[in-house]
């Protein structure tokens, strides 16, 4: 079975495990200290506050910008729901609009759906590819709002120089196991705004700063010294694993070029990462029977995602009537291919083969 994706997990992360272990401290403590430093570092932040999973950590940025009830979030349809969630949970109105070729949101759609209510964009970095961050910011610049990025498919991402989590007002990471690193559950906020951290912080921790002081009501969304160690050494091995994913999609958009499947763009004005390897199967080829054929072969691939999120069961209700239709074609198109490091080139040879057996 060529798997969809799989966590490289090597002697060094056994070691660094061990070691945790058998120091007698298992929860929060030293480790994730210096896990969120290094990891700030990195993507070139200044602040940085470990949580117990990416969606927490969405559910504490949002609380950390104060935004609630009454309050209305520009988003994606077409994402984890998680990201759309977030809003949910802190009593405010996610208002979705629609992605362009990129699967990102379109820039020029946010400003019609802008109104006084209107309080913050949640942007998504979908499959590894930033969002168009530059034309994003400038409306929220004009319009003052706040700007959330959703970086959790793309840890490394940048545009130019600049990595993704350090445009918006704030940002979050998730590092569960099928992600481009992973500390098995876990997830970080990043921010330039240190009083924003602090606020992270707290809120994880039952809103408690001083000891059984509890100051805002907050929750348990701490991540452990055991995922943090996992997450030091997954770290120094970030940009290795997202060059050989960006190896691998050059490979195989080489090679499927012949194939009458809509290929994701390597030369995009952003630095790719690859979380997905992601292509579109339109008329005259049909997606299930392409599934079908690779499944059958052994080959272990993914719909990301098949429901726009306005379409999801929870959501039709508010939703369902919004037209989103990029967002609604694309989601019927979709198939992502393995592209993880851990591929051998005579995987991706038998990926490329079977793809092309039905494509061609
Ligand atoms: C994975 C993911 C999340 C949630 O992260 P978890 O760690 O699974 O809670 C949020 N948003 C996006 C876009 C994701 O891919």
């Amino acid at each position: 079975m060529i798997r969809l994706s799989y966590p490289q997990i090597g002697r060094e992360e056994e070691k660094a495990l061990l070691e945790v272990l058998r120091s007698g401290c298992l929860v929060q403590g030293p480790k994730v200290e210096k896990f969120e430093k290094e990891f700030a570092q990195h993507i070139g932040v200044k602040y940085a506050a470990a949580t117990s999973s990416g969606t927490s950590a969405l559910h504490l940025a949002l609380l950390a910008l104060n935004l609630g009830k009454g309050d209305e979030v520009i988003t994606s349809p077409f994402s984890f729901i998680a990201s759309a969630n977030s809003i949910i949970y802190v009593g405010a109105k996610p208002v979705f609009v629609d992605i362009d070729e990129t699967f990102n949101l379109n820039p020029n759609l946010i400003e019609e759906k802008i109104n006084s209510k209107t309080k913050a964009i949640l942007v998504v970095h979908l499959f590894g590819l930033s969002a168009d961050m530059f034309k994003i910011n400038k409306i929220a610049k004009k319009y003052r709002l706040k700007v959330i990025e959703d970086a959790s498919q793309a840890p490394g991402a940048r545009i130019g120089k600049r990595y993704v989590g350090s445009f918006g007002d704030i940002a979050c990471f998730s590092f569960y196991a099928t992600k481009n690193i992973t500390t098995a559950e876990g997830g970080m906020v990043v921010s330039n705004n240190k009083m924003l951290i602090e606020k992270v912080k707290v809120l994880r921790n039952h809103g408690s700063g001083k000891k059984y002081h509890h100051d805002l009501l907050g929750y348990n969304y701490r991540m452990t010294d055991l995922c943090a160690a996992l997450g030091l050494v997954q770290l120094k091995k970030l940009d290795f694993f997202n060059s050989e994913r960006v190896k691998n999609a050059a490979y195989l958009n080489q090679k499927l070029f012949g194939s009458k499947l809509i290929l994701p763009k390597l030369e995009n004005p952003a630095h790719h990462v690859f979380h997905q390897y992601t292509v579109r199967v339109r008329k005259p080829f049909n997606r299930e029977k392409v599934i079908n054929h690779l499944w059958r072969n052994g080959i272990e691939v993914g719909v990301f995602y098949p429901i726009p999120i306005h379409r999801q069961k929870f959501y039709r209700a508010s939703f369902g009537q919004e037209k989103l239709p990029v967002a609604e074609r694309v989601a019927k198109e979709v198939l992502s291919l393995p592209i993880h490091p851990g591929l051998r080139k005579k995987d991706l040879d038998f990926i490329i083969q079977k793809v092309l057996e039905v494509t061609a």
